[in-house]
C-alpha cells in the first residue's frame, strides 16, 4: 500500500516548469491552480526550476516574472535543480548500497524492439541489463556508457488523485540516470519534493502515468508521498496540447496585443471554472469574474474544477471578433 504523508507535514504545493520558454496559458492556468489548491487550504507554496535540461536562457527569469505578475507568490527562494546535484547523487548512491540500481547498455531502438514483444506492459522497460553478469557488463562498458536504472521490486504502484481517485499505473525498471550523466526528471522530482516538503503535486495530467512511478521511488527513498491533482491540460481547437504556434498565448504576446492582464485572468477564472464575484466589500458591483489571484483565490474550490480540458481559442480572434 502506498505510504501517505505524514499528517505532521504542513501542506505545502509547487509549481516545476521547465525554463525551455515562456509559459502559455495552459501553464499559467496550471501554476494558478496549483497556487489555489495549496493556499486555499492554508498551506506554503514553493517553487522549483526544473533546468537539468531544455533550458532557455532567460527563459527562467521570464517564467518566473510572468507567474508573480499574475500574483502568484511562494515562500523561500525559489529552488534551482542545477544547484543540487549532491543530493540527487546521494540518492543513488542510496539507492545503488541497497541493491537497486543497475547499469543499462540499452540503446532506445533495443528497447523499443523489445518491449514490443507481446508480454509486459505497453512502453515498460523490459530488463534486458537487469540480469548481465560483471563480465558482460564490463564488455558493454567498453562500447558505450551505462544508463542507471532502479531495480523495481514491483510492477504496478498505486496513488491517489483528486481527480483520478485511486489510480494504479505501471513501474518499470525506470532511468535514474541517463547515459549522459543527467539525473532524469523521476528521480529529481521526488528529491526535490521531499527536500521541499511538498505535501500536494498539482500538475498536468499528461504526468498522471508517471505518478506511480515517482511515488513508488518516495517510499524507497523513505520519502512521503505527496498527494496528487493531476489537472486538465489546455488544448487548441484541433484538439492537440495548446503549443506556442497557436496563435497569442503568452503573458507577453497577448499583453503586446492590447489584452489586459485582469482579462487574462478572467478568461482562465472562466476556463476552471471559478464564479463570479458578486460584490467586494459592500460595493454593489457588477458581477464579474475573478480578475486577480486574490479574487480567484476568494471564491475557489477544488470540487468545482471541471474535468474536461480547456479549449483554448485564440484569444485575440475572440477579442477581437465581439467588440
Ligand atoms: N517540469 C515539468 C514541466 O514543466 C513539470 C514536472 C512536475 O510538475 O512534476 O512539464
Amino acid at each position: 500500500m502506498p505510504q501517505t504523508h505524514p499528517d505532521t507535514l504542513p501542506p505545502c504545493g509547487r509549481y516545476a516548469p521547465s525554463p525551455s520558454g515562456d509559459l502559455h496559458l495552459g501553464n499559467l492556468r496550471t501554476a494558478l491552480l496549483a497556487w489555489l489548491f495549496a493556499r486555499s487550504a492554508g498551506g506554503r507554496f514553493v517553487m522549483r526550476v526544473e533546468d537539468l535540461d531544455r533550458v532557455k536562457a532567460g527563459a527562467a527569469e521570464g517564467q518566473l516574472a510572468d507567474l508573480a505578475a499574475l500574483g502568484i507568490d511562494w515562500d523561500g527562494k525559489t529552488l534551482y535543480q542545477s544547484t543540487r546535484l549532491p543530493a540527487y547523487r546521494a540518492a543513488v548512491e542510496k539507492l545503488l548500497a541497497e541493491g537497486l540500481v543497475y547499469e543499462c547498455f540499452c540503446t532506445r531502438r533495443e528497447i523499443q524492439e523489445a518491449s514490443s514483444a507481446p508480454h509486459g506492459a505497453p512502453g515498460a522497460y523490459p530488463g534486458t541489463c537487469r540480469k548481465l553478469t560483471e563480465s558482460e557488463r564490463a564488455a558493454r562498458r567498453a562500447q558505450r556508457p551505462a544508463a542507471l536504472r532502479l531495480r523495481a521490486h514491483t510492477d504496478s504502484f498505486t496513488v491517489t488523485d483528486y481527480f483520478a481517485g485511486s489510480y494504479t499505473d505501471a513501474v518499470d525498471d525506470f532511468v535514474l540516470v541517463r547515459n549522459d550523466g543527467t539525473y532524469a526528471y523521476n528521480l529529481v522530482c521526488v528529491v526535490d519534493d521531499g527536500y521541499q516538503g511538498v505535501t500536494q503535486v498539482v500538475r498536468g495530467d499528461d504526468l498522471l502515468s508517471s505518478a506511480p512511478r515517482q511515488a513508488y521511488l518516495a517510499t524507497l527513498l523513505g520519502l512521503g508521498v505527496p498527494t496528487y491533482a493531476h489537472v486538465p491540460l489546455a488544448l487548441n481547437t484541433q484538439g492537440k496540447r495548446l503549443a506556442k504556434r497557436d496563435g497569442a498565448v503568452t503573458l507577453a504576446q497577448l499583453q503586446a496585443a492590447g489584452v489586459s492582464q485582469a482579462e487574462i485572468l478572467r478568461m482562465i477564472s472562466g476556463s476552471i471554472p471559478l464564479p463570479p464575484i458578486t460584490a467586494s466589500g459592500g460595493n454593489t458591483s457588477t458581477p464579474h469574474l475573478p480578475e486577480s489571484a486574490a479574487e480567484m483565490l476568494s471564491v475557489f474550490s477544488p470540487d468545482k474544477i471541471g474535468r474536461a480540458p480547456w479549449i483554448v481559442v485564440d484569444p485575440l480572434l475572440e477579442s477581437t471578433c465581439c467588440l
